[in-house]
This record gives C-alpha cells, structure tokens and sequence, in this order.
C-alpha cells in the first residue's frame, strides 16, 4: 500500500477528532488518516483500509446527495450536505470511504492552535498513520515549532520500517504499538502480515525510550492461549520489565463478517489474560 497523495505538505486524512481521552496520554487532537498496510480480521474501521478506487457505488446510494463522480471519475463529497449517515461506508465494496480528504498541515495547525489550550497532545492514528510518513513528519514538526507544549504521539500497527521510525525520531515523543501476536503463523492470519516488523518496531521504539504502551488484542480461542501469552511477557519482559501494556478484548462492534465469527472474551477472561502476563512480570497492565 502506497498513499500516491500524500505528501509533506497535505495528507489523506479520513477524520479528525479534537478531543479524545483514549488515544494516549491526556486530553488529545487525533488525526486519522486513511489507507493501511495490514488487513485486520478484527478492523473497528475497516473502511479506513483502501483507497477510493473511484467505483461509484456509493454515489447513488447517498440519501442527501451529498456524492457526485466528477470528469475524471473521482467521487467527490460535500461535507456541508452529508449528514452523517455512514450509507456511504456501510455499501463500499473496498474498504474504503468516499469521505477521506487531502487536509493540508496549515489547515490542520489552525485547527489544532483553536483547540490547543485544552489538549496534551496530537495522535496520528489510522488507517496506519506511518503509510503517509512525510506529512506526519511534517505535522509534528508544525507543532514542536509553534506549540512545544504538546506532545506527538503515533498510534501504530507495528509494521514500519526503521528508516520511518528514523524520520519520525526528532519531532515524535512516543508511539503505541499493537501486538497482534506474538505467533507469526497467527499473526499472519489474522492481519495477513508477519509480525518481524511489528517485534522489530517495539525493540526499536523501547531502546530510544519512545515507546509508550503496546496493546494486545485478544481474541477468544485465536491469539489467546496461556502459553503463547506467557511467552509473549516473556519476550516483552526481556524489553522492558515494567512495560506499560493494554489488554484490549476484542469486541464485535463495528468489525466485517467473518467467515468464522470471532467470539468476545469475558471479563473474567480478559482478568486472566493479565493476570497470565503478570506471572512474567511486574508490567504496568491496563485491562480493558
Ligand atoms: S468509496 Fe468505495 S464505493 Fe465509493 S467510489 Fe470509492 S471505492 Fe467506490
Ligand atoms: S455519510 Fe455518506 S451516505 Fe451519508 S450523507 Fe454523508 S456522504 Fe451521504
């Protein structure tokens, strides 16, 4: 996956939210961009994966007109007619959504200094924000440059290579990386990727002090297996000992039909799943 409009002055961004509480540390400017390089069988925006291939099905199936195929067969959307409805994301036979734009950095600076007496920080999230390297470094840099206050933040798949972590250094203060598993055999299956990159990221991130937390989604009966969490504390225990790490359940809402449906762990489950990784070690653990 390559994002042939991104540069460094303007990204495909699918959506932004001004204040979050869940996308890192305090109270933060978010800034999801689309387009991803892994396919997740457990995607809560599945829609944020592809690209606008320009098909067209969607144009007809908006209830406000609000779509249209210009001459050169691109979709075009009029934010200031759609309502909201999602119609649109719900019919795209892609993965992809009609609403992602190019936002310039300026555009979005003058949007980030309005909300900037109440943030932490900024988020680049996704989709996989690292796909569109230059304009997240750039945009960080717009930020450290006028804003020095606010911390940048990357919310990662993991599959990044080291030249863009490189890149990222001098204007990121941390990422957050998911884990989908620590198998690679399952991790394949499950994102249709290896895992080498993602292990490589938080060896690489944890050794410069910027890595932030590595989640883990688990997902009953796929990824979840004592034995395999255990070696998975280990190796992250080998990192870090006091690592922060989420445990993250999987949950139903908003993913695609699978062909085997994935089955949401308990509460007592995902208590155990922590409690397995703290007979590894003394790690910061979030269960959520
Ligand atoms: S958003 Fe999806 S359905 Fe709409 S034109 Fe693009 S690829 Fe086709
Ligand atoms: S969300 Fe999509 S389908 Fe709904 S009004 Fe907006 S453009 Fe149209």
């Amino acid at each position: 996956m390559s994002i042939p409009l991104a540069t460094a002055a303007s990204g495909l961004v699918t959506d932004v939210i001004e204040f979050s509480a869940v996308d890192g540390p305090g109270n933060r400017f978010v800034v999801f961009l689309q387009g991803c390089n892994f396919d997740c069988l457990a995607c809560h925006n599945p829609y944020t994966i592809n690209l606008c291939n320009g098909c067209g099905v969607c144009v007809a199936s908006c209830p406000s007109g609000a779509l249209s195929l210009d001459d050169a067969g691109s979709v075009r959307w009029d934010a200031g007619v759609c309502t909201g409805c999602d119609t649109c994301i719900a019919v795209c036979p892609y993965d992809a959504t009609p609403k992602a734009q190019q936002r310039p950095v300026t555009e979005l600076m003058a949007q980030i200094r309005r909300a900037a007496p109440f943030l932490s920080g900024i988020t680049v999230s996704g989709g996989e924000a690292t796909q569109q390297p230059q304009f997240v470094e750039s945009l960080f840099a717009a930020v450290k440059a006028e804003l020095p206050r606010l911390t940048c933040f990357v919310d990662s798949n993991g599959g990044v290579e080291p030249d863009v972590w490189d890149a990222l250094d001098p204007v990121m203060d941390a990422a957050m990386i998911d884990l989908k598993c620590f198998d690679d055999e399952i991790h394949q299956h499950i994102t249709g990727a290896s895992n080498a990159a993602v292990l490589a990221s938080i060896e690489r991130l944890a050794a410069r002090g910027k890595l932030y937390e590595v989640r883990l989604l688990l997902m009953t009966g796929v990824n979840d297996a004592d034995e395999l969490l255990a070696e998975t504390g280990r190796w992250l225990a080998g990192i870090d000992p006091t690592m922060r790490i989420k445990v993250i359940g999987y949950r139903a809402h908003g993913v695609r039909p699978s062909a085997v449906p994935l089955v949401e762990p308990t509460a007592e489950q995902r208590e155990h799943y922590a409690a397995v990784l703290r007979t590894e070690s003394p790690f910061e653990l979030l269960v959520i």
